[in-house]
């Protein structure tokens, strides 16, 4: 749960002044239920927002100015110079990515003119799912299945309230559920050490469990339990340090529970071969399946992720790490990874592309490049770029689109004109027009 408190007092515009439903760009979730005033002092999130939110809606952006190495030029100038940039390129690497759906379409579009490779800057965390999904399928839910039929959650090796600071709030401890037979208090069971579970609270939060075995053995404990279930005989006494009769006595819980889904989020699970983890749990989802219910809800997809993903796949036929350079989408998950691209010495440009945060900056390995930056004011950059264009983001300064965590919806955004930036999606068009 979020322990952000509304603004309140001088300097905070009247209620009255409020724009409501206004969706949130700043996670994966995007809650699109907050409250958001204007006044001359900028943007004030008024109700329902999170730390997160605040601090994306809050920041001040005005008086960012393009710039080519170094010296303030008009936009034009900037354009001019990242597209000559661009068409000396024999390789340009596609970057970042932040951005939303129609900026991501933009950026397929010149990558594939340009014959560049795309790569979202948080596709590692990302990759930990997609392996699973490719090789084996998954049983997953929603956002809103979730919250309407759940009666117990497990937490797997992630404190999600870090990336999300709304999803206890929003999915476990909700004040009603859409069906009467939902069970009116949840469990919750994290599954792994040293996970936070101060999240966990509410009129809805009945029992609390904790299987304490190290993060980077969740997996083992998630493949006794699918054993377990299987009645596949166990002579160990322990799993990764869980004395096998709690693992038994979940795996009871499991089984008698009208709907367990499992959660995770891919970036916590930032340890070699996490997407093991992802396969242990995707395989015990199915064995639940086999006699009741039961699946998994994966987290993650902020700043944008999410959409790159789904609209590289939609147009190029791959999630992501696509080269253009042959003049066809050509996909490969290992050689096409940015970070290792620009650490191999492959690609003689980098265009960055980071809407929504100034956290989003390029790989410290991108010095060995020239950079092309289109990008949120204040946006951290170890080096400095050839071109830098400043960017609006998506349902602050501009409307956009962008699609939720659970894949199944994309959400509107609101334009609550914070300031003039452009739009990524036009300054990224007006480049490949000019190519
Ligand atoms: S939880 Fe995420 S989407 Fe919801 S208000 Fe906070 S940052 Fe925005």
């Amino acid at each position: 749960m979020s322990n952000w408190t509304p603004a309140q007092g001088p300097g905070v515009p009247p209620k009255s002044n409020a724009i409501s439903d206004v969706a949130c760009p700043f996670c994966g979730l995007v809650c699109d239920d907050l409250e958001i005033a204007r006044d001359e002092s900028g943007l004030h999130v008024i109700k329902n927002g999170c730390e997160k939110a605040v601090a994306g809606f809050e920041r001040k952006v005005d008086g960012a100015k393009p710039q080519v190495d170094g010296r303030d030029v008009d936009l034009e100038t900037a354009i001019r110079a990242a597209t000559e940039l661009i068409g000396k390129s024999a390789l340009p690497l596609y970057g970042g990515l932040g951005t939303d759906v129609d900026g991501i379409r933009a950026v397929m579009a010149l990558a594939d003119k340009s014959g560049g490779v795309v790569d979202h800057a948080l596709s590692e965390g990302q990759y930990r799912n997609f392996r699973v999904l490719q090789t084996t399928g998954w049983i997953m839910t929603t956002l809103t299945e979730a919250r309407n039929r759940a009666d117990m959650f497990i937490i797997v090796g992630s404190d999600l309230h870090k990336l999300h600071p709304r999803f206890y709030e929003r999915i476990v401890n909700v004040e009603s559920s859409l069906f009467s037979d939902t069970p009116e208090k949840r469990t919750v069971v994290f599954l792994g050490k040293g996970l936070d579970q101060s999240g966990a609270q509410g009129s809805r939060i009945g029992e609390i469990l904790a299987l304490g075995a190290d993060l980077d053995r969740v997996g083992e404990v998630v493949a006794a339990l699918s054993s377990t279930i299987r009645g596949a005989p166990t002579v160990a006494e322990s799993i990764a340090g869980v004395p096998i009769a709690e693992i038994r006595a979940l795996a009871e819980r499991l089984q008698a529970a009208t709907y367990p889904v499992f959660v995770w989020a891919p970036p916590s699970l930032a340890f070699p071969n996490a997407d093991l983890v992802v396969t242990a749990v995707s395989d015990l989802v199915k064995e639940l399946n086999v006699k009741g219910r039961a699946a998994g809800l994966a987290l993650g997809g902020n700043e944008g992720a999410i959409s790159a993903g789904a609209v590289s796949s939609w147009q190029s036929g791959y999630p992501l790490r696509v080269s253009f350079a042959s003049g066809k989408p050509d996909y490969d998950f290992l050689r096409y990874a940015i970070p290792n691209m620009l650490a191999n010495g492959e690609g003689d440009l980098l265009v960055w592309i980071a809407s929504f945060t100034p956290d989003l900056g390029p790989p410290a390995c991108a010095g060995k490049v020239p950079l092309v930056v289109l990008g949120t004011p204040g946006l951290k950059l170890a080096n400095p770029p050839r071109v830098y264009i400043p960017v609006g983001t998506p349902g602050a300064d501009h409307a956009g689109r962008i699609i939720r965590v659970d894949n199944v919806v994309s959400l509107p955004l609101k334009n609550l004109g914070r300031s003039n930036l452009p739009r990524a999606a036009d300054i990224l068009a007006a480049i490949e027009l000019a190519l």
